[in-house]
């Protein structure tokens, strides 16, 4: 993280809005081959802000998400986490990113007990410090039932909690959550969402969702993409002050 960005968390590392952008798309565009999935998408968002990135499926959000964690590389255009290019400065903008990919965990072999060690290891933690951050996400994902089980023979509930546990492993400033909140039960929703309102006490939060009143519970803006393109960016009132009139709102928009 560059250092005003650190100035911007502040002595209680209570994230505080901040000028500088802790995320930043600047012109993504992602063709597969003559298609269009992502055109010239801008935005930036600075530190302490919890925004929801919608559109309808096949808009392009996991897409554009995919190349703002530096995962696919774009055909134009570039991308900033805490103020490091995620191509040309990939390990320190990892160290400062925690993601959480639309189809959750990749190593379906390995218990979330392995997993979250493998990550640890590979973000360069180790020792006490690693089981303490270890024990704080089994406790706060509620994985202690499925701790030796195989990632890949969990529901899509716990496979969910598991690809949630490993973003937020390493503490990180920011968080790119794709549709953090898909397959969980209403319970489990309902966890996810707390634990996603204490996470934005102190983080850079991007989130897709299809439940606008998700949106409205837990961010204070809105991004929204239509068929590869930014359509609105704005405070969550933009696309409207109720759930139900949100929901006729961005049918309008996107329909
Ligand atoms: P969303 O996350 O908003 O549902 P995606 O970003 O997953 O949308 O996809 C945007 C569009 O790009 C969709 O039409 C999808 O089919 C297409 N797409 C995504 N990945 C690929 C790929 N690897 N090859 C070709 N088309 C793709």
């Amino acid at each position: 993280m560059t250092e005003s960005a650190t100035a911007s968390l502040s002595a209680g590392g209570t994230a505080e809005a901040s000028s500088e952008a802790m995320i930043a798309a600047e012109g993504l565009t992602k063709y597969y081959g003559e298609f269009i999935a992502a055109e010239n998408i801008s935005f930036s968002v600075p530190g302490g802000q919890v925004v929801a990135f919608l559109g309808p499926n096949g808009a392009g959000k996991s897409t554009t998400m995919k190349m703002l964690t530096g995962f696919l590389a774009p055909t134009r255009g570039h991308a900033s986490i805490g103020g490091y290019d995620v191509f040309t400065q990939r390990l320190e903008a990892a160290s400062v990113l925690g993601y959480l990919p639309e189809n959750g965990p990749l190593y379906s072999e390995m218990t979330p007990k392995a997993m979250m060690q493998y990550c640890g290891r590979l973000r360069g933690m180790s020792g006490g410090d690693l089981k303490a951050r270890i024990d704080y996400v089994v406790e706060c994902c509620s994985l202690g039932t499925v701790w030796e089980k195989p990632v890949g023979k969990l529901s899509k509930g716990f496979r969910q909690r598991v690809g949630m546990a490993q973003a937020i492993l390493h503490d990180p400033q920011v968080l790119i959550l794709d549709e953090p909140t898909s397959g969980l039960d209403p319970n489990q929703t309902h966890q996810a969402r707390e634990l996603i309102l204490t996470l934005a006490k102190t983080k850079t939060i991007l989130l897709s969702t299809h439940i606008l009143a998700e949106v409205q519970a837990m961010c204070s803006r809105v991004i929204l993409i239509n068929q590869g393109r930014l359509i609105l960016d704005g405070p969550v009132s933009e696309l409207a002050s109720e759930v139900s009139q949100m929901e006729d709102r961005f049918r309008e928009l996107t329909g």
